[in-house]
């Protein structure tokens, strides 16, 4: 059997004029995603019964680190279908390589028939010149991915893709991604984005229109005087695509219809000791949504302002926020500029003691808001606790809760969470009355229950009743049943 290096290019069926002609990037299947997978198939259908003639598919359509290996996933098989449908009924389809996929060489045209002509295809569109391709070449300032990429590339790179056992492969693959999200998150966008002299290079020679994605942004744009730039944001999180019909190339920034759909949000708002923390930890888990601890913010805020000895007032605070980077990390850490807020400093008696008053600062509410909103986007759904949750955050939320408790109660529990630190039950119910009446009395935001919440009294519940109760109410769309989605 010759080997896929030295294999021949299969046959490009003959040319023929395209009239009516789809385009998509950055899909980034995979098996485990059934709803994507579902999207992309529904796009496809749709260019089939459109009539399109072609369908271009520019690179990332999967997250095929496994390289042919990983078109065998069941979860895959809706999808190749649909193509299979498509190259049946005459339609061209083609796929060029994208940097998530780039190891699947010749096996998708196996698998299914699309052409798969490497990293680029030229096509007339109305006697126009389209270069149609992925578009990380373009980012031409991300030197360390361009080496990372000439290294995984090379004959040798796509040599032990294909020979490494799939467990290590599975492993090495996980690490990668994780590097590169890393790395990802650290480097300054304008880096990865695209060098319009690039894209320049290649309308000089000849072309008159560049097709690309890989960058998730949309954009059309004129360069240089003829020449033009069309970058399709990724399909996986707009529904992005372009369509050529009726002589005109028409990009489509985003599309509801194949977009995914909003993430449903639960918020639990309530005063310190209400148990907002462990009741939203545990629906998360139960849901499988991830949860937002908006208090952590606010507390790592707080630590920072302390250690760096920045007052605590809107001057000082409103100067800190500016530019700081504050962001959860995978499991749900909060990192500041980059590092790690160790958890003992993030609950400890210092900055729950100033924390209410950097709370209170508009500045630095308005700083954490997109952060917040930023955490529910892509996600399934969401479980938020806080304070103005309900209120100002998700104002939209599906579900919406108030708990509420005996100061007592709430004390004791508190003392019970803090075991071992020696304080005594009457300082920490002092401690929290006046954080409460803090929380409650500001002008920006205030502890309040959202305008039809569901109010829940948990004195006398046990951690598993109350969650117990959201979650029927949930199930049962009891609570609110506002349009989902985050404001
Ligand atoms: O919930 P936790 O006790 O960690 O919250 C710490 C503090 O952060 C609260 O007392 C409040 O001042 C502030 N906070 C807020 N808005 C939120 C969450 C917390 O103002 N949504």
């Amino acid at each position: 059997m010759p080997s896929l290096l030295t294999m021949p290019s299969p046959p490009t069926r003959q040319a023929r004029a395209i009239e009516r002609a789809y385009f998509v990037s950055d899909l980034h299947l995979h098996g485990g995603d059934p709803g994507l997978v579902e999207r992309a198939r529904a796009f496809v259908a749709q260019a089939r019964a459109d009539g399109a003639d072609a369908l271009f598919l520019l690179g990332d359509v999967f997250r095929a680190l496994l390289g042919a290996r990983s078109l065998r996933a069941p979860g895959l098989a809706p999808f190749l279908d649909e193509l299979r449908l498509c190259v049946a009924s005459g339609m061209r389809v083609v796929a060029t390589e994208g940097n998530h996929d780039f190891m699947l060489e010749q096996a998708l045209f196996e698998a299914t028939g699309v052409e798969s002509p490497g990293d680029q295809v030229d096509v007339s569109l109305g006697g126009r010149r389209a270069r149609l391709l992925h578009g990380d070449a373009f980012c031409t300032l991300d030197a360390d991915y361009h080496r990372l990429h000439a290294i995984l590339r090379s004959g040798l790179g796509r040599w032990l893709i294909r020979t490494i056992p799939p467990s290590i492969m599975m492993l090495l693959a996980l690490g990668l991604i994780r590097l590169a999200e890393r790395r990802t998150s650290e480097k300054d966008p304008v880096i990865m984005d695209i060098v319009d002299e690039a894209v320049q290079a290649h309308l000089e020679g000849g072309v008159d229109v560049v097709v690309c994605g890989h960058v998730h942004r949309a954009r059309d744009a004129q360069l240089g005087s003829t020449g033009r730039l069309v970058v399709l944001a990724d399909f996986e999180s707009t529904g992005s695509h372009a369509v050529y019909a009726d002589g005109e190339l028409t990009l489509v920034p985003q599309d509801a219809r194949f977009a995914p759909p909003a993430p449903v949000c639960v918020t639990i708002d309530g005063p310190a000791g209400s148990g907002k923390s462990a009741v939203a930890r545990a629906l998360a888990q139960r849901l499988g949504f991830s949860m937002l601890d908006s208090g952590a913010l606010y507390r790592a805020v707080t630590a920072c302002a302390l250690s760096r000895g920045v007052p605590l007032d809107p001057v000082g605070l409103g100067a800190l926020v500016d530019g700081l980077a504050i962001e959860f990390s995978g499991a749900g850490r909060v990192a500041v500029d980059g590092f790690l807020v160790p958890e003992h400093v993030l609950r400890g008696e210092a900055v729950t003691a100033h924390v209410s008053q950097v709370s209170s600062v508009p500045a630095v509410r308005a700083a954490l808001l997109p952060v917040q909103r930023g955490l529910a986007r892509g996600r399934p759904g969401i479980v938020a606790e806080g304070r103005d949750m309900g209120t100002v955050v998700f104002p939209d939320a599906a579900h919406r809760f108030f708990l509420q408790a005996d100061p007592e109660v709430r004390a004791r529990r508190r003392l019970a969470q803090n075991a071992g630190e020696g304080a005594d039950l009457a300082t920490v119910h002092a401690a929290l009355m006046a954080r409460d009446e803090r929380d409650s009395g500001r002008e920006v935001s205030p502890l309040r229950a959202a305008p039809g919440a569901e109010v829940v009294e948990t004195s006398d519940l046990t951690l598993e009743q109350v969650v117990d109760r959201l979650e029927a109410s949930i199930r049962a769309g009891s609570a609110p049943a506002v349009e989902p989605g985050v404001a």
